[in-house]
């Protein structure tokens, strides 16, 4: 599946301390790669599986909530399935060229935009 239009994913952390070298190593070691693999939001990952199954995919998507609840992992996963050429049910390949350089953030169709808490340095 294609997105043709402009697609913006923004991700507003909760209010969390800065994080952590060893919390980024890990999160970065064990981030899941598909929705089935995302803990504890089946419904948000459902409902975007569903959006891309069914070709409904919205112009913009707020993911919000404190560190740690998948944001950013939900992001990517989701940037991978409407990019991969061979997304099937609504899950990126994870094999293919897209789906590869979107896991190790060099797809240059894919930007991350840090928020930045002006009291607390970059979040999230
Ligand atoms: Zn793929």
């Amino acid at each position: 599946m294609w997105c043709l239009e402009p697609f913006t994913i923004a991700l507003i952390p909760g209010r969390s301390k800065m994080v952590s070298k060893s919390y980024q190593v890990i999160a970065r070691k064990w981030r899941p790669q598909q929705f089935e693999e995302v803990v504890g939001q089946k419904t948000i990952t459902r409902t975007l599986q569903n959006a891309i199954r069914l070709g409904r995919i919205a112009h913009a998507y707020l993911f919000t909530g404190t560190r740690g609840v998948g944001k950013t992992s939900t992001a990517r996963i989701l940037a991978k399935a409407l990019n991969c050429a061979a997304a099937k049910d609504g899950e990126p390949c994870n094999v293919c060229e897209i789906c590869r350089a979107i896991s190790k953030g060099e797809d240059i169709d894919v930007v991350e935009i840090v928020v930045q808490d002006a009291k607390r340095g970059p979040v999230g």
